[in-house]
């Protein structure tokens, strides 16, 4: 321990490591937590980003509790180091060292560090013809909105729900909006499977979409490669004059925990951050993780770890991780594990959609209600395995089969 009250240092200022301070102030832990985040802002509402109705030019003059409803961030006990990366962590010391040439020693520690965009050999630079962007933090956001005002066309790598939601957004700048999906049939097959995908890509055709697969994505996917197998000309270039010349190309691909900075300490890095059911790193009793980076054993699938990048659990294993880390230190804190289905909502082109439990592990399907080929009427699919619900998904532009669906939930099983 270090001399006087604790020192917990939290890696990452997004909402995992907001409510991992949250949940250990609740505890009345009496220690100094420090909040280190390599972004210059404080918390704010990530899934915001690609939300048409989302201020993302008025995010940062919003208080934490108005935009993500968390109070305690303004608490004496807590000091913000923002625009403060941890380059490395010697965890059998307890010392981080910090972009600035300091170290910071301390008892405990929450790593809370997220993922960043996966990017094609492009990464985010200019080519002969496209400014190449990805979007995961509000600068993004705010060059991304801005571009959109501006640009005729935006080709957007992906179909995943970044690729998606960014679509909807572009197009209701009014962009011609082209989406290259070279991998998979449609949006979220790795989620829903190919027929619902493939249903989902006639959506977003419908909606104004172009829309290509396989062979035909892959010829216009602009990496290093393909640029020079077109054999660009030095005239076709310099015809172009400014990078604002060029049009928008988003990638939307996956993305990468960022572990970098754990590595030499003999942790499992090698999707993310291992911990126990309470969030606990694995073979370190003092560190603890939570949110996108936190690979936690799957409470649906006995045997099985699983890493979520999703709101909520970002939420529920930052609290869960707080509390067990003030239970660490002695303080009364109830302690659970992350037991939900997991749920996901999104909207493309006004159709919402819903997600839960875990589709990804049926053997078949059944649509419960309505038809593939009419999504905005209301279509409501349960995912089996071995005869037992483990997923559902709803879609719709109302709400017409609200009830069916939560009863539909209920029906959920873990295995
Ligand atoms: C555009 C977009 C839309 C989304 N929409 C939805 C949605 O509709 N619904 C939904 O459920 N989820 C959505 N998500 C996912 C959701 O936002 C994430 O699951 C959630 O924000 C994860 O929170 P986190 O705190 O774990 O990580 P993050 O929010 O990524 O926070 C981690 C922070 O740590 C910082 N960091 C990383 N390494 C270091 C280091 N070495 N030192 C210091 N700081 C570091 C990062 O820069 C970042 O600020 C969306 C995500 C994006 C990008």
């Amino acid at each position: 321990m270090t001399d006087g009250e604790p020192r917990i240092g939290i890696v990452g200022s997004g909402i995992a490591g907001l409510r991992a301070a949250n949940a250990i102030l609740k505890c009345k832990v009496d220690a100094r937590i420090v909040i280190f985040g390599d972004e210059t802002h404080r918390t704010y509402n990530r899934p915001g980003l690609t939300k048409k109705r989302y201020p993302v030019s008025d995010a940062l003059e919003m208080t934490i509790a108005e935009d993500l409803k968390v109070n305690g961030a303004e608490n004496n006990a807590l000091t913000w180091r923002l625009g403060t990366k941890i380059e490395t962590a010697d965890l059998r010391n307890r010392v981080l060292r910090l972009s600035t040439g300091e170290t910071f020693e301390y008892d405990r520690l929450v790593i809370a560090a997220g993922v960043r965009p996966r990017t094609s050999a492009e990464g985010n630079r200019e080519c002969a013809f496209h400014t190449h962007r990805t979007l995961r933090d509000l600068g993004d956001a705010q060059y991304m909105h801005n571009q959109l005002q501006t640009s005729e066309k935006v080709t957007i790598v992906g179909a995943g729900f970044v690729a998606c939601e960014l679509a909807s957004l572009a197009k209701d700048y009014g962009c011609e909006v082209l989406m290259l999906e070279a991998l998979r049939c449609g949006p979220f097959e790795s989620v829903l499977g190919k027929r619902i995908s493939i249903a989902l890509g006639r959506w977003v055709v419908q909606n104004g979409v172009t829309f290509l697969t396989g062979d035909s994505a892959r010829e216009l996917l602009c990496d290093r490669t393909v640029v020079s197998a077109r054999d660009v000309s030095a005239s076709e270039a310099s015809n172009l004059e400014s990078p604002s010349d060029r049009s928008l190309f988003v990638e939307a691909i996956g993305s990468v925990p960022n572990v970098e900075w754990l590595r030499g300490n003999g942790l499992d890095l090698s999707d993310g951050v291992r911990v126990d059911e309470h969030m606990r790193v694995s073979q370190c009793e003092d560190v603890f993780a939570a949110g996108d980076i936190a690979r936690y054993p799957d409470p649906w699938m006995a045997g099985n770890h699983t890493r979520m990048e999703f709101w909520k659990n970002a939420i529920d294993t930052g609290d869960l991780a707080g509390r067990s880390l003030a239970s660490s230190l002695g303080y009364d804190a109830k302690i659970s594990q992350i037991g939900y289905f997991p749920s996901i909502a999104t909207e493309v082109f006004g159709l919402r959609i819903q997600v839960a439990g875990n589709p990804k592990i049926s053997d078949s399907m059944e649509i419960i209600c309505g038809d593939l080929d009419q999504l905005d009427h209301g279509v409501l699919v349960a995912f089996l395995r071995e005869g037992v619900t483990v997923g559902a998904a709803y879609m719709d532009k109302g709400a017409r089969l609200n009830s069916t669906y939560i009863a539909l939930l209920k029906s959920l099983k873990a295995r």
